[in-house]
């Protein structure tokens, strides 16, 4: 019978998946408990969904819970979101309260699981003080970042670095995001899963159909960002930077493919103003896609010829390693993960400004060639570096060597 995991073995390798297999064998039976704040939407809970049926693959007894809370809570952690990525966010004291009592309650809810488990996971701020609620755990606990929270805005780091203090690790996707905490850190990049709906290959058909099911023209050149409508992703900065390239080189079509995820409150705001900024020009198309349209985006992202991710801070971008594995050159933004992926002149090109991106554009648009080499180099990159398996494989070494922190050698048959 194939496994998963022997399905993973035709893009990583047949040595990646004996290693895993390895790394897993103490782990055996473990129980290992992800939570985070939505089962849909962004890239944590894309990631999520990959990660734990493999860990199961492996025998280890991996579990995924998902907290509630009310709408405050939401604006409050989106306000928290905001300011770890540098923004100016004042969070008021009853938000405050709020938050801590709807993780007061979420840790009454999951208590039972989360004392039980050997490792809890807990991403990003949301789900963060549950530690403090849990005073009987006894697995280990690990806080994973998946935000760029290097600059914070520092009251707000201030006020959440108590509850962070007390993990046992934490986990950031870039070594300049890590913080000042008493506990060691490990720096872990996300991933893409190459066999999901999103990054699987397709049919010429499949592709095709994303022409005429959103009513564009497969004769001329198309511009692609998919994004949650989220003013760090500057969707405003996407459609000037196609406003000017269209001066010189008319006929392109841009596609800004988003939906909302459910814990962002900001999104039908911002979507507003790419209306607004959008209205009148035929050859923008906004689409609000539902969470699981991940075909679709994958065929989008297949016909397109270009990707953009213009962000203004970027936790990492799943989006551009998504667009990178389906051989587009992507221009992105010069900020966070999106410095790990696109490397200058080679797997695409980073930018700072929409006249840089429009000039970028232009330089592509214009190299057909330089294109498809770019598109193949930033293929061979992912599969370097950024597929599931590798991701999967530091979560591993992670967990042994906090299980075995103590000891002198780890020694694994
Ligand atoms: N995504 C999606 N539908 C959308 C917008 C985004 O499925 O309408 C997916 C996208 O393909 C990617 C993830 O959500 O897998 C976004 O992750 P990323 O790291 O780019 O950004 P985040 O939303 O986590 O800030």
């Amino acid at each position: 019978m194939t496994t998963l995991l022997d399905a993973y073995s035709e893009t990583s390798g047949q040595g990646v998946i004996d290693h895993l297999r390895q790394l897993a064998a103490p782990l055996r039976g473990m129980k290992i408990l992800h939570v985070n704040s939505t089962r849909v939407g962004g890239g944590v809970a894309e990631i999520l969904g990959k990660l734990v049926p493999l860990m199961q693959e492996l025998s280890i007894d991996a579990s995924w819970e998902v907290i509630t809370g009310n709408d405050d809570f939401y604006q409050c952690t989106k306000a928290m979101h905001n300011a770890l990525q540098g923004s100016r966010a004042r969070i008021p004291r009853h938000l405050l309260d709020n938050y801590e009592q709807v993780n007061r309650d979420n840790g009454e809810q999951l208590r039972e699981k989360l004392e039980a488990a050997d490792f809890v996971f807990i991403h990003d701020p949301q789900p963060a003080p549950l530690l403090t609620y849990c005073p009987a755990r006894r697995g280990k606990w690990i806080w994973r970042c998946h935000i760029d929270a290097s600059h914070p805005y520092r009251p707000v780091w201030k006020y959440l670095k108590p509850f962070i203090a007390d993990y046992d690790a934490s986990i950031f996707s870039l070594p300049r995001f890590a913080k000042t905490l008493p506990h060691p850190q490990y720096i872990i990049p996300p991933s893409i899963d190459p066999l999901s709906e999103k990054n699987m290959d397709l049919t010429k058909e499949e592709v095709w159909g994303v022409y005429g099911d959103f009513d564009l023209d497969p004769e001329r050149p198309l511009l692609l960002q998919v994004s949650r409508f989220d003013r760090f992703k500057d969707p405003l900065g996407v459609i000037q930077a196609y406003q000017l390239v269209k001066k010189f080189v008319p006929g392109q079509q841009l596609v800004l493919a988003g939906g909302t995820a459910t814990d962002d409150p900001e999104g039908e705001v911002v979507l507003q103003e790419v209306r607004d900024a959008a209205a009148g020009d035929p050859d923008i198309h906004i689409l609000l896609l539902p969470p699981d349209a991940h075909k679709t985006i994958n065929a989008l992202q297949r016909a397109a010829d270009i990707v953009l991710q213009k962000s203004i801070k970027e936790g990492f971008g799943l989006t551009v390693t998504e667009a990178m594995w389906k051989g587009k050159p992507v221009i992105g933004g010069d900020t966070g993960g999106i410095q790990l992926q696109v490397i200058n002149f080679n797997t695409g090109f980073r930018v700072n400004t929409p006249e840089g991106a429009a000039l970028r554009i232009r330089y592509l648009l214009h190299q057909p060639a330089k294109m498809r080499e770019m598109g193949n180099k930033a293929r061979e990159f992912v599969r370097d570096n950024f597929l599931l398996t590798r991701h999967l494989r530091e979560y591993l070494t992670l967990i042994l060597s906090l299980h075995y922190g103590s000891e002198d050698r780890i020694e694994l048959n």
